[in-house]
């Protein structure tokens, strides 16, 4: 017997009207609250940018680290990336990496996890329909 709690139970609902399902996503992919600081940009709020992606914030900045051909560093509760980098550039970024790496391209809830990495590919699995697949890693 498999006990659902009450979101997979909503989970499991939606699943099954997948019509409403889009309409009633409630999520928001965080925009990042970075600054300039000389040749540094500092994101603030990493913490909640990975903690609503349920990814180490790691898998983050090694992302970023190719998107923006730039050293990144994670001091305590802060990114720090050794260029420059605009505001909106970085929500551009960050946006594209919540698309393609962490909401179900079936079902476009955030609920997948990284289940598989091989030779330059990660394999994410979804929570809420199931659905499974293999993508160009970063
Ligand atoms: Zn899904």
């Amino acid at each position: 017997m498999i006990l659902l709690d009450y979101n997979q139970l909503l989970d499991k609902a939606f699943a099954e009207l997948p019509h409403l399902a889009a309409e009633n996503v409630d999520f928001k992919i965080p925009e990042p609250d970075s600054l300039i600081q000389g040749s540094k940009t500092i994101v603030k709020n990493i913490d909640q940018i990975a903690d609503v992606a349920r990814r180490d914030k790691d898998e983050i900045a090694k992302y970023l680290t190719k998107e923006l051909a730039a050293p990144i560093s994670l001091p305590e509760h802060r990114m720090e990336i050794s260029a420059r980098v605009q505001q909106q550039e970085l929500n551009t970024k960050i946006r594209r990496f919540f698309e393609m790496y962490v909401i179900c391209k079936e079902c476009h809830k955030p609920d997948t996890h990284i289940t598989g990495r091989e030779r330059g590919y990660v394999t994410l699995s979804c929570e809420a329909c199931g659905a499974r697949y293999t993508i160009k890693s970063y």
